[in-house]
């Protein structure tokens, strides 16, 4: 069993990596997202009880979300890919108290490395035609011919509009703040690996690939 983290902020792409790790090595990503739907479709007392909370946009504690992870941890036999948990360093001294108790421990710990210029206007760059669906991005891959699509030569395009460019700054800047300790943490632990996660999606694959083979290949050792 093999548990792996990844980190990186919102739209690195950190769940198209989990999905091919689980695809390549047959671990299974766990995303709190999931978790909580997963609980709440079991319709259990839990599950129950997490509902109204999720529908009002709460947030669950730490507490709920690792009973939540332990539980699923017991189904998995090969191993986790972790993405969206631990946030914080509180969290990550809670996994790691709980993955001890079940005689696990976090094995890999890696961290898509952005340039946040170019990922802020990678996502607030974006937009597709409304009529054929064909994408483009302001910054990198504009419209030939303003205001009209290159393919159908539509002229409406629908944009998100959480994806305002000062927005994306916003949330990235969220997401450093709240993660640097914990980054520095498993560094400190001597368990972080870094991996350019502006290159493309396979690329970026190949290179977290050669890193679980790598610790697949260590030694190792027992914890309990
Ligand atoms: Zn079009």
């Amino acid at each position: 069993m093999i548990n792996v983290i990844i980190l990186g902020p919102p739209g690195a792409g950190k769940g198209t990596q989990a999905r091919l790790i689980q695809e390549k090595f047959g671990y299974v990503q766990i995303s709190t997202g999931d978790l909580i739907r997963q609980e709440i479709a079991s319709g259990s007392e839990l599950g129950k009880h997490l509902q109204p909370i999720v529908n009002a946009g709460g947030y669950l504690d730490d507490k709920i979300m690792l009973e939540l992870l332990e539980n699923k941890l017991k189904t998995v036999r090969t191993g986790a890919i972790l993405d969206g948990l631990p946030r914080t360093e509180n969290q990550a001294n809670a996994l790691y108290e709980m993955l001890k108790n079940n005689h696990q421990q976090v094995d890999l710990v890696i961290e898509l490395k952005v340039d946040k210029d170019i990922l802020a206007k990678r996502i607030a760059g974006r937009f597709s035609c409304a009529n054929c669906g064909a994408i483009y991005n302001e910054y990198f891959n504009p419209l030939a011919s303003e205001g009209k699509c290159d393919h159908c030569q539509g002229t409406e395009f629908t944009r998100r509009k959480d994806d305002a460019l000062e927005v994306v700054y916003k949330r990235l800047d969220i997401y450093y703040e709240k993660t640097q300790p914990l980054l520095s943490y498993y560094e400190k632990n001597g368990q972080l690996s870094q991996v350019d996660g502006m290159q493309s999606v396979d690329d970026v694959a190949s290179q977290i690939e050669v890193l679980i083979k790598k610790y697949l290949k260590k030694p190792q050792v027992c914890v309990n």
